[in-house]
């Protein structure tokens, strides 16, 4: 076969997903692993990500992939030289129902388990935490002050360098375009080479629905559009000395952070808009969608009640990019069990904030031959291959439309 390199991992996707499995794959040893991105390294969903990492997640099975991510980034920062950009600021995720609170409550043994902090505050607490904030009607809040933000791209480049100075291959430019069995390997072809491997990673987000396809598989990973608005200067925020921490707020549904001397908020719209569900446009780069801000007046609104200086701060700029999104919001990590070989790290809706654990995670059990402990909750194997694309999409629209609601119980106050 001409051109062809005999390989034991390509990994298909250079996202933080991918940059974080080829890392973790180095790290544990493994030589001859080659990442392929079609464009540019974060030219998907992560160069436009906000950058959040919490702890704070209410699957208590996959906790710890949000703490093992911001120890990925940071380790592979400090082989690197790569700065991260990490404002370890903390994040607190506000109750406001009493069924809020004791759901929070509730996860107090897992993060002593993993030995992360996590507190249950009270309004005092909240107001020093975070003076912007109007503590009126809160009945507390989860506050997990070791997260924070980091910036996507520079850990991306710091998980991709760290990889390379441990000998894998870096291929920018470098389309995958057909993925096969043949025999016990998988053939991968590029447009300059072919490579023959023992194992292929797909972290291709909402690209690997298509790709897929001619393998026989349709996974339920479709593209939903995520806003985010930028503010102009916040005085309050200037007169203060630090920076406040992020707020994860089930009423609005939204997360509010510190971004310089101004705000930047997340919006889970309730009527949540899909993009390109027949298929990503072949030209697609790192453009973003058109914004809609009038889809999202109900919630800034909600969220100028909580934090007042928010809605007193013009906005300067409202960003609307593509997301991945499963039925149940959870991404697909674990092997393909028909296709001995292929695995999925794909369907990541928080790739930041899981995305450096959940390679470590998939690394391991890939170096080993199995997993080190359950997490069937996002193994491909939970949904059919055949479920109906009306079906997904409508659970799609619910899972999102809920954002930051306890899984169990209704979100308004
Ligand atoms: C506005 C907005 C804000 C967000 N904020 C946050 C946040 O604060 N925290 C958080 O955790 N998440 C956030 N997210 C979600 C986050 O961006 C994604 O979960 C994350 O970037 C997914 O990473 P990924 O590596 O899986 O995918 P991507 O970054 O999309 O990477 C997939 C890569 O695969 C490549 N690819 C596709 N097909 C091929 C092929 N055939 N061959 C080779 N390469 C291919 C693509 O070019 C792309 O670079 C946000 C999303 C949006 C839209």
């Amino acid at each position: 076969m001409p051109n062809t390199d005999r390989v034991k991992a390509v990994v298909v996707g250079g996202g933080i997903v991918g940059a974080s499995m080829l890392y973790w794959l180095t790290r544990l040893g493994w030589k001859d692993v080659v990442l392929l991105e079609r464009r540019n390294l974060t030219s998907g969903s992560t160069w436009h990500a906000a950058g959040n990492v919490t702890f704070f997640g209410h699957y208590t099975a996959i906790t710890d992939l949000y703490v093992n991510s911001i120890k990925t980034y940071q380790a592979a920062s400090s082989e690197s030289g790569q700065e991260i950009d990490f404002h370890q600021t903390g994040s607190l995720r506000l109750a406001n129902t009493e069924q809020e609170l004791a759901a929070y409550k509730e996860l107090e043994p897992v993060y002593e388990r993993i030995d992360a902090d996590y507190h249950i505050v009270g309004a005092d607490e909240i107001a020093k935490l975070h003076p912007l904030l109007d503590t009126r009607g809160l009945f507390g809040a989860a506050h997990t002050p070791g997260d924070g933000h980091v910036d996507p791209t520079s850990a991306t480049h710091a998980l991709a360098r760290a990889a390379r100075l441990r000998g894998a291959e870096v291929k920018t430019h470098s389309p995958a375009h057909k993925i096969r069995p043949l025999g016990v390997r998988w053939q991968v072809e590029t447009d300059e080479r072919t490579y023959l491997a023992d194992h292929v990673v797909i972290a291709t987000s909402f690209w690997a629905r298509e790709m897929l396809m001619p393998l026989g598989l349709h996974i339920p990973v479709y593209p939903v559009q995520h806003h985010e608005v930028r503010t102009d200067v916040v005085p309050e925020l200037e007169a203060l000395n630090f920076e406040v921490p992020a707020v994860r707020d089930p009423f609005a549904p939204s997360n509010t952070r510190q971004e310089g001397m101004g705000f930047l908020c997340g919006v889970y719209e309730s009527d949540p808009q899909f993009w390109a569900t027949d298929g990503i446009p072949a030209d697609f780069g790192e453009e973003l969608l058109v914004p809609d801000i009038g889809r999202l007046e109900e919630h800034l609104m909600r969220v100028t009640k909580r934090i007042p200086a928010f809605g007193e701060a013009g906005i300067k700029t409202v960003n609307n990019g593509p997301m991945a999104y499963t039925p149940d919001g959870l991404p697909m990590l674990g092997p393909v069990n028909s296709l001995p070989g292929l695995w999925l790290a794909t369907g990541f809706n928080i790739g930041i904030g899981t995305g450096g654990g959940s390679a470590e995670y998939l690394a391991k059990w890939m170096n080993t031959g199995s997993p080190t402990h359950d997490l069937s909750i996002v193994y491909p194997s939970r949904y059919a291959n055949d479920i109906p694309r009306q079906r997904a999409l409508a659970s799609i629209r619910s899972t999102y439309a809920r954002g930051y609601a306890v899984p169990s119980i209704a979100s308004q106050p």
